[in-house]
């Protein structure tokens, strides 16, 4: 299949060759003929398999690009933020539908007069909710997507996002996108949409995906010396290193450096400044390993990412699909390594079988080789 059958505008079509995207992602394949018909849609496919597309292009091509706000896309953070924006700006630009960001930490000011020449807002909950509050921008979408919407609710964002609709218009279309579907997300989904198709792309379209999953068994104390010797052994070009706190990442990126690797911390208690900044250096590949929380890398959306590391397995299934999502992006290759001790045999047990028995029990090579 290809995009043409979707029977976009000329315009848009120029666009999406011009991104180099040939062959509709599944997600995409089948969201975008129900969100062309108009209808609410709850799209769940893991990270990394274009759902950004998936609503963005249909959108684009039913806005009337009348110099007003269209439609409003939320999503959990500035990051996500920025990232969508690019995104849809580079599809949008040809049909002259500029996009506007607005998050915490900026000045009013430079959102509010962003807004002014978009058609489509991207928004975090937070500010989003707060200029609607203090009645800073009067708009009336006839779009609205939810993206990430999982991990919104994992945020804390819920009540944020339940007020927000209150300013919205009721007659509008209104998409949804996560990558699970826990309880909470269907009554939200429940509340806010109408008579929403479900569209799920299930594990084994997505994971027969290029993801090699491996773990390694170690004593708690030699942690770190596997993790150097793994990095030796596997030479990654492109990793995250997975860490279950702040502090973790801040104790490891120090090590890392300290044994002469090229690596940064990601969380969220480094200035918003410091974390655009390792993500611009990781993008350029110009820091080889981002040490991170689950939290931090949220949504990160780097193509080329070799290897995922979980220093620590995470303490659910649902954050370990996550986490190996930010591998294996856009069609390409990618490992996913985790360093397990025996503490964590049961967390181990259950995301094999929530994720289907696909981690493969390695050894590390010459880990007892001390050099
Ligand atoms: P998700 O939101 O599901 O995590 P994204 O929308 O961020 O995924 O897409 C992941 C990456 O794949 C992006 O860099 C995007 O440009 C790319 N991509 C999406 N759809 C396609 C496609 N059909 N062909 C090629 N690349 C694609
Ligand atoms: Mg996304």
């Amino acid at each position: 299949m290809t995009f043409n059958e979707f029977n976009f505008k000329e315009k848009l079509q120029a666009s999406i060759a011009e991104a180099g995207f040939k062959e509709p992602s599944p997600i995409q394949r089948d969201a975008i003929p129900v969100v062309l018909e108009g209808k609410d849609i709850v799209g769940q496919a893991h990270t990394g398999t274009g759902k950004t597309a998936a609503f963005g292009l249909p959108l684009l091509n039913m806005m009337e690009a009348n110099g007003s706000v269209e439609a409003v896309v939320i999503v959990p953070t500035r990051e996500l933020a920025m990232q969508v924006s690019d995104e849809l700006f580079r599809f949008g630009k040809n049909l002259k539908i500029n996009t506007a960001t607005v998050y915490g930490g900026q000045s009013y000011s430079r959102q509010l007069k962003h807004i002014e020449n978009a058609g489509i807002i991207i928004a975090t909950p937070g500010r989003f909710l707060d200029l609607l509050k203090g009645e800073k921008i009067n708009i009336k979408p006839s779009f609205v997507v939810l993206d990430e919407a999982d991990e919104m609710l994992d945020m804390g964002f819920l009540d944020d996002i339940k007020e927000i609709f209150t300013y919205l218009p009721e007659q509008r279309q209104t998409l949804l996108f996560s990558a699970t579907m826990p309880t909470a997300i269907k009554n939200l989904a429940k509340s806010i949409l109408k008579e929403p198709e479900f569209i799920t792309i299930t594990q084994s379209e997505v994971t027969n995906s290029k993801i090699t999953q491996s773990f390694y068994v170690v004593d708690e104390h030699e942690r770190d010396d596997a993790l150097i010797r793994l990095y030796d052994f596997k030479n990654p070009e492109k990793s995250i290193i997975f860490c279950r706190t702040k502090k973790e990442v801040d104790r490891l990126s120090t090590f890392l450096v300290s044994q002469g690797f090229s690596a940064k911390g990601l969380h969220g208690d480094m200035e918003q400044r410091q974390r655009e900044e390792a993500i611009k250096a990781f993008k350029k590949s110009k820091l080889e390993i981002l040490i991170a929380t689950d939290v931090a890398a949220r949504g990160l959306d780097v193509n080329d990412v070799t290897h995922v590391f979980n220093y620590h397995l995470p303490f659910d299934s649902e954050s370990y699909v996550h986490r190996i999502g930010r591998t294996g992006r856009a069609g390409k290759e990618g490992m996913a390594v985790s360093i397990v001790t025996p503490h964590e045999f049961r967390m181990l047990q259950k995301i094999q079988k929530d994720t289907g028995g696909k981690l493969e029990a390695k050894v590390i090579p010459t880990i007892n080789s001390v050099k």
